[in-house]
């Protein structure tokens, strides 16, 4: 079994502009690359968990979050991180819409737990909000860190 970092995406990889969903408005947080090489370096899976109810509200499509995708992942192998489009996991809908991914849910974990037969006790995940911790608390992560929106790890906590 593996072990994985999941990662929250707007407000944790990404500056949270709010519905961010264009190349221009994808910003890296300073220092996230760093920190999910060397999380790698130490065995760990990085894993893409992001809400996107921008798609269910209308606001942007799936191209624009496959692009937005597209872009942010190049970034990350520039970055000497190894990462492929399987290790991103969105949910389109809108909270009205009832589903079992959009965190607070645990569906995206759960689908990637099962997919690259991850051990869930021995993983991390990053989030900014309160719905991440209670998503991984649901999945059984063994452990949840909660950052301040948009600011740099503190590499204390890690
Ligand atoms: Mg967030
Ligand atoms: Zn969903």
């Amino acid at each position: 079994m593996k072990r994985a970092l999941f990662l929250d995406r707007d407000g944790v990889i990404n500056v949270d502009h709010g519905y961010v969903h264009t190349v221009e408005a994808f910003q890296f947080v300073p220092g996230i690359l760093e920190t999910i090489r060397s999380f790698q370096e130490r065995g760990y899976l990085p894993i893409v968990v992001t809400n996107q109810s921008g798609i269910g509200r209308g606001y942007y499509t799936r191209e624009d979050f496959e692009a937005v995708t597209e872009h942010m992942l190049r970034q990350m192998r520039r970055a000497g991180i190894e990462i492929t489009r399987e290790q991103v996991f969105f949910c389109p809908h809108a909270p009205d819409e009832g589903c079992d991914c959009r965190k607070p849910a645990p569906g995206m974990l759960l689908e990637a737990i099962a997919r690259f037969d991850i051990d869930p006790a021995a993983s991390i995940l990053i989030g900014d909000k309160a719905s991440d911790i209670e998503a991984a608390e649901a999945a059984g992560i063994g452990r949840a860190i909660l950052v301040e929106k948009d600011r740099p790890l503190d590499y204390a906590i890690l």
